[in-house]
């Protein structure tokens, strides 16, 4: 369902990635790992079209992001084209990034009515049913500053998923999230990955990992270092550097 091949982006001067290449299936989740200053937020912007690459390509659903062929050339796509490509995909962020003004519910059905043009009634019984599935029916109209930060990251999933996407990037999801809290927002996120849903995961949380990735990568200095199961790259891996990172993780 995602391909990358060769992906590089540099900031300037600074060459942040180097040459990703991976393949995630339909329904696969796949985790990446990696110290800070690796390039894992920079390449899940890739795949969301909120950075350009430099070279190199990312297919999305057999989609080429960004540009169309025609008369044997690649011409870049326009901004409204580009949008269109984004759509299917959803994004969660470390930081929750509610609107503040807006209920829990509210903040839900936002997209679906003023982008996928849904009627309210529509949007609203969904959304209902989205915060649900999040655990959180009775926070409808909740403002996002009288939620805990675990309870903001569920209606920010739950937001995402309004837009029917067929793809969902997490950018540590968790990492701003007080300890006790953690554990209800990746139960949601478990539960998504078994309904099969096709997920990218940037995390540290190494137990999420073993228990729900398909796929583990291990990025440093804006290239793969290492790719497999879980059980190969989380427990018995095959490079240094993996393992230097897994004793200063764990
Ligand atoms: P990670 O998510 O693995 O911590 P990032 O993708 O956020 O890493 O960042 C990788 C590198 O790219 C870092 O050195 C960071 O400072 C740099 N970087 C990220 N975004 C930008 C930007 N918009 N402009 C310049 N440098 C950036
Ligand atoms: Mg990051």
């Amino acid at each position: 369902m995602i391909k990358a091949v060769d992906v590089h982006k540099r900031f300037g001067a600074h060459h942040v990635l180097k040459g990703i290449s991976l393949e995630v299936a339909a329904g696969e989740v796949l985790c990446v790992i990696g110290p800070s200053g690796s390039g894992k937020s920079t390449f899940l912007r890739c795949i969301n079209q909120l950075e350009t690459i430099d070279e190199g390509a990312v297919w999305v659903d057999d989609e080429l992001l960004g540009y169309v062929e025609r008369d044997g050339k690649l011409h870049q796509l326009s901004d409204a084209q580009i949008a269109r490509q984004r759509r299917p995909i959803g994004m969660v962020f470390q930081r929750f990034n509610l609107f503040p003004h807006m209920t829990a519910l509210e903040n839900v059905v936002e997209g679906p009515i003023r982008v996928l043009r849904e009627s309210r009634d529509t949007a609203h019984a969904r959304g209902l049913e989205l915060l649900e599935r999040v655990g959180l029916q009775d926070k409808g109209g909740a403002y996002p500053s009288t939620l805990s930060g675990g309870q903001q990251q569920r209606v920010a999933i739950a937001r995402a998923l309004a837009m029917r996407p067929r793809l969902m990037l997490f950018d540590e999801p968790t990492s701003a999230l007080d300890p006790e809290l953690v554990g209800e927002v990746l139960a949601v996120m478990r539960d998504l990955a078994g309904s099969g849903m096709t997920m990218i995961v940037v995390t540290h949380e190494l137990g999420f990992a073993k228990e729900v990735a398909n796929q583990v990568v291990f990025m440093d200095d804006g290239r793969v270092v290492e790719t497999g199961p879980p059980d190969q790259v989380l427990v018995n891996p095959a490079h240094e550097r993996t393992k230097t990172f897994l004793s200063a993780v764990l």
